[in-house]
């Protein structure tokens, strides 16, 4: 066979070599050990937490003085959703992740693009030359009927699926035979000759899970589409390779396929990456685990915590409790560093199916928020408020120092409360406050409900003076439950129910029913002094029966 006719049957329009791109885009000027990575992801309109995970990446290339890169894997025209990059780089931007280089909202930048794929249809096409000229690629014209055809007899003969061996009919064809389909316009797609053998294992290097064996890939896999479009197999070679990148973070589901990745590197002459395999993120459903899923599961879109309003900080320290098995400890050490001091390594994370865990990211979000300041605390809701609660981020602007007080209570000291993970919960759990959201939640407790509801209030109003301490204000309390009928200590009450209306338990619950609607809820003397004494004495007596 003349490959070089058939190469040029081909590609005609193609002159250019592999040298010139060699040329175009040189190996990087960085220092020893520096690791270039990138996230890749399609613009599909869903940015999910594996994109963030993968992002990790960002960590690796800049704490070894590497680059971070954002390519846009776009060959798949009809899953392209408008808006999807400006998504991805916004969601991206929130987390603290920052790009070096690569596609920007108005365009991009760097010296080794373009780095959307669909610009860089002559790169792939010129490499795909390169290969037909050595005899190790070729156009195949079966149809699709062909290919299940292929599929079932495969199937009948219980034998490995896939484009090899006799199946492969448009091998080893003559260049007549190619010439007469594209006489006729046959759609075609260009595949490589395999020479793997599948009782061969090789070695490969996974960054994440040491080395690994995986079967040689044996079939004639695609590498243009019939539009000239690449596969992402081939695609991800050549960028990878010509942008220089040291290594490959992505998730396993890619390990299926590493064959035919590391096949290819070795064939055109390129050296491989590191390929870093993530472990796919599970949760548990029932008592079994099982993958994230973009239908059942809202949590998978990054969208999710933007909405539910987890802090950034909060979210990383999550992402990284579970992906990295040094890094709680780290945390526990260093509680209040920034979690991008922590030194990031591969070998420490994880390997198999990550389990993702709602309530743990909560706990460690509501660790988080509880060692933050009010002020703080006040600029994230109102940020978050802003996006997702309009009426909320009103009464803030107009009232930042009542709503710093309040969210000041129980901040701060040895044990600071730990009501809330996230914004949406922290509008929920602060709305009692303004008078113009308080309700009432919980019922008047039992044993402090009937008659006794308005004695309790009454001789509380009584008694009650904004200038008390903190003590004097409990002696009162205490003072009038024993003079009511009621227990000092809930102790005594438990011993003798039969002596007491109840203990003073009841009777503080009572008060915070009134003051907040709920009986679980943060200290009441700071809660009123942070209402004020005539919003205080008002829900109060409203509070009577
Ligand atoms: N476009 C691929 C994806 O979104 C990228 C995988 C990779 O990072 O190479 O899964």
């Amino acid at each position: 066979m003349d490959y070089s006719a058939l190469a040029n049957l081909l590609f005609p329009d193609i002159t250019k070599t592999i040298a010139d791109y060699e040329k175009q885009y040189p190996p990087r000027n960085l220092p020893e050990g520096a690791v270039v990575t990138r996230i890749a992801p399609s613009p599909t309109g869903f940015v999910h937490l594996g994109n963030l995970y993968n992002a990790i990446g960002e960590r690796l290339a800049h704490q070894t003085g590497g680059v971070f890169y954002l390519r846009i894997e776009d060959t798949d025209q009809k899953r392209e959703v408008a808006g999807a990059v400006e998504a991805v780089i916004d969601a991206m931007n929130f987390y603290g992740v920052h790009f070096d280089e690569g596609v920007t909202k108005d365009g991009e930048s760097g010296a080794y693009g373009p780095y959307r794929q669909r610009q860089r249809r002559e790169l792939y096409q010129t490499v795909a030359k390169s290969l037909v000229l050595r005899g190790l690629a070729y156009p195949c014209f079966c149809t699709e009927e062909d290919l299940s055809a292929m599929h079932e007899a495969q199937e009948a003969a219980k034998e490995n699926y896939g484009y090899y061996g006799k199946y492969a009919v448009w091998r080893d064809r003559p260049i007549e035979d190619i010439q007469s389909e594209l006489e006729k316009g046959t759609e075609w797609v260009l595949r490589f000759r395999s020479e793997g053998d599948a009782n061969q294992m090789i070695p490969v290097l996974d960054g994440i899970r040491g080395e690994l064996k995986v079967q040689e890939n044996y079939t004639d896999f695609v590498l243009l589409k019939s539009d000239g479009i690449p596969t992402y197999h081939f695609a991800h070679v050549c960028d990878d390779h010509f942008m220089r990148t040291t290594h490959v973070i992505r998730d396993e589901s890619w390990l299926a396929t590493l064959p035919i990745h590391v096949q290819l590197f070795d064939t055109l002459g390129w050296q491989r990456p590191v390929y870093c395999h993530t472990a796919t993120l599970m949760k548990m459903d029932g008592s079994s685990k099982r993958k994230l899923s973009k239908r059942k599961d809202p949590e998978l879109a990054l969208s999710y915590y933007h909405e539910v309003g987890y802090p950034q900080e909060a979210t990383w320290l999550y992402l990284l409790t579970v992906l990295n098995s040094n890094f709680e400890e780290w945390h526990l050490a260093n509680p209040d560093a920034d979690s991008r001091e922590f030194t990031f390594s591969l070998e420490k994370m994880s390997t198999s199916g990550s389990l993702f865990d709602l309530e743990k990211l909560d706990n460690i979000s509501k660790e988080y928020l509880s060692r933050q300041s009010a002020e703080f605390v006040y600029d994230g809701l109102l940020a978050w408020a802003l996006h997702y609660d309009a009426a909320l981020a009103d009464r803030m602007t107009k009232k930042p120092d009542f709503f710093k007080a309040a969210i000041n209570v129980g901040r701060g000291g040895e044990k600071p409360r730990k009501d809330y993970g996230n914004w949406k919960d922290a509008a929920a759990f602060l709305s009692f406050y303004d008078a113009e959201t308080f309700a009432l939640v919980d019922e008047c407790p039992e044993r402090a409900d009937g008659s006794m509801r308005n004695e309790i209030l009454n001789r509380y109003l009584d008694t009650l003076s904004f200038a008390d301490t903190q003590e004097e204000w409990f002696a009162k309390v205490k003072e009038l439950t024993e003079e009511l009928g009621y227990a000092a200590q809930p102790k005594k009450y438990k011993k003798n129910p039969e002596l007491y209306k109840g203990s003073i338990v009841d009777v503080t619950n009572l008060l915070r029913v009134a003051l907040t609607g709920r009986q679980n809820a943060p200290d009441i003397r700071e809660i009123s002094q942070v209402l004020g004494e005539a919003e205080t004495r008002r829900r109060l007596s409203a509070y009577r029966n």
